[in-house]
This record gives C-alpha cells, sequence and structure tokens, in this order.
C-alpha cells in the first residue's frame, strides 16, 4: 500500500523534449491534483552541439530552467518543485556539467545513459545492441558517470535489456558491475515506470516487460543501495499513476525500501 506514504518524483519530462505530451505547466497541475509534495523536473539534456536527438535544441535550455523556476514560485507553500535534467554522462564534458550545476536554476542531474561511451570512445545507441556482450561496457561506462559526483541517481540502469537476447553470462556480469559500482559509490538507483508502461514482450526467454529486469533488482536487494521509483511521465496524467503506485508496491513486495528524498545540489 502507498497510502500514508508521502508522495514524490524527481523522473519528470514535458513537451520541448518533442515525444512528451503537454508543458512543465500541465505536469505540475497534474501533479498537485495527485497529492505530490515534491516534484523534480528532469527533461532529456541537450547538449551545446545538439548531439543525439530526440530531447529539446540547446538554444531552449535557459527558458526551460526560467519555466521551471516560475513554476516553483507558483507553487510554493503546497508543492516543491526542483529542477533538474536527464542526461548521458560524456567522459570529455566535465566542464559542461560544471557549469550546468553552476547555474542557479539547475538543482540535480540524472544520470541516463540512452547512449554509452566505450572504453575507445566510441558511442553506442542503448536501444539498438548488436549482442550482450557490449552489456559490460555499458555498465562500466554508467559505474563512470556514478564516479564523477554530478549525477544524483542513475535512471532506468537495466535499461540494455529491453535488446531482444537470451539471458546470459554478459548479462549477470553486466548487473554485477552496475551493483558493485552503485555499492562503492553509495549512489541510487532508479527502479523505473516507463518500462512497465511498455507492452509486455515476447523475448526469446519469456514474456516480459522490456524493463525493469526482476534479476536485476533481485540482486540490488540486501544490497543496501538506496532506490527510488521514477515516473518518466511523458504524458501529464502519468505523473503519478496507477503504475507508480504498483511500481512502489512490486519494491516493498520483494523486500526494497524505496527512498522519497533526493538530496539536491544546492
Ligand atoms: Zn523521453
Ligand atoms: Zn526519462
Amino acid at each position: 500500500m502507498t497510502e500514508g506514504m508521502e508522495r514524490v518524483n524527481y523522473h519528470t519530462h514535458c513537451e520541448r523534449c518533442r515525444h512528451a505530451r503537454g508543458s512543465a505547466g500541465e505536469y505540475a497541475e497534474e501533479a498537485m491534483k495527485a497529492g505530490v509534495v515534491k516534484l523534480g523536473f528532469s527533461d532529456h539534456l541537450p547538449f551545446y552541439d545538439d548531439r543525439f536527438g530526440l530531447r529539446m535544441p540547446y538554444s531552449e535550455i535557459e527558458e526551460y530552467m526560467e519555466e521551471i523556476a516560475a513554476l516553483r514560485e507558483k507553487w510554493k507553500g503546497k508543492m516543491d518543485i526542483f529542477c533538474g535534467f536527464e542526461g548521458e554522462y560524456v567522459r570529455e564534458d566535465t566542464a559542461y556539467y560544471e557549469k550546468l550545476l553552476s547555474n542557479e536554476n539547475c538543482e540535480y542531474l540524472l544520470l541516463g545513459q540512452h547512449f554509452y561511451e566505450t572504453a575507445q570512445g566510441e558511442f553506442f545507441n542503448v536501444y539498438q545492441l548488436k549482442e550482450t556482450g557490449q552489456y559490460e561496457a555499458y555498465s562500466a561506462n554508467v559505474v563512470e558517470g556514478m564516479r564523477t559526483g554530478f549525477f544524483r541517481y542513475a535512471a532506468h540502469p537495466d535499461l540494455i535489456f529491453l535488446n531482444d537476447f537470451v539471458w546470459d553470462i554478459h548479462c549477470d556480469r553486466a548487473c554485477d558491475i552496475l551493483i558493485d559500482g552503485a555499492v562503492k559509490y553509495g549512489f541510487a538507483l532508479e527502479y523505473n515506470v516507463n518500462g512497465f508502461r511498455r507492452e509486455k514482450k515476447q523475448y526469446p526467454d519469456g514474456e516480459r516487460f522490456p524493463y525493469p529486469h526482476e534479476k536485476f533488482w533481485e540482486r540490488v536487494r540486501g544490497t543496501g543501495i538506496p532506490v527510488f521509483v521514477g515516473s518518466d511521465c511523458h504524458d501529464p496524467r502519468q505523473v503519478y499513476d496507477g503504475k507508480v503506485e504498483r511500481s512502489y508496491e512490486k519494491l516493498r513486495e520483494s523486500g526494497i525500501l524505496p527512498e522519497l528524498n533526493l538530496l539536491f545540489q544546492k
């Protein structure tokens, strides 16, 4: 049961990313209706050269932060609103993350490795992996991001499992790398609700949601790694919907007690 529990969400998108519906203001209104007391906006992070796609153009970044700052004022006293981004960690962009976090309107970054960087500096799209042999490099790269201190939690750390492969030794190793890294750096992981909003799919080793993957979360239990539920809403009606509630229940049933308080960088 989630009754009586404080309702929070730190993983919220808006139409600026070009693949979500609704303005930031509409998400805030829906959050208020749903009884959310802490709402963090974390739209997809644009880079200064507009690489990667599926996000706001870099030219809108200031406007986005000002929009959220205005919402913070509007809802003051009723709901706490925070402004951040969900973005990839890219080795050579340290100065960019520092610059973002020094902006008074940017309070946090979530690590969302939709693209990962190999040891050789090559980038791969996590949605289009060719073999499970790539999973370990993905995990190692996520752990590099954890180590930097720029990010508050890893969004959908188990995103790789949306790829259509049979579970094998590489999957086991990828889980170990992620979990050992999170333990080592005291880094939080996200149980991502959006995976449950996708269709259940027939994978070569059975039917399941693309993520969160049970095998990954079984391993998280008992490690003491902080776990946050992230709505990852791309529609205002999803901010705190039944799937969010069900995710909290599922986590508890699996023996993991979700965290509610995110530490902000300012
Ligand atoms: Zn998105
Ligand atoms: Zn997201």
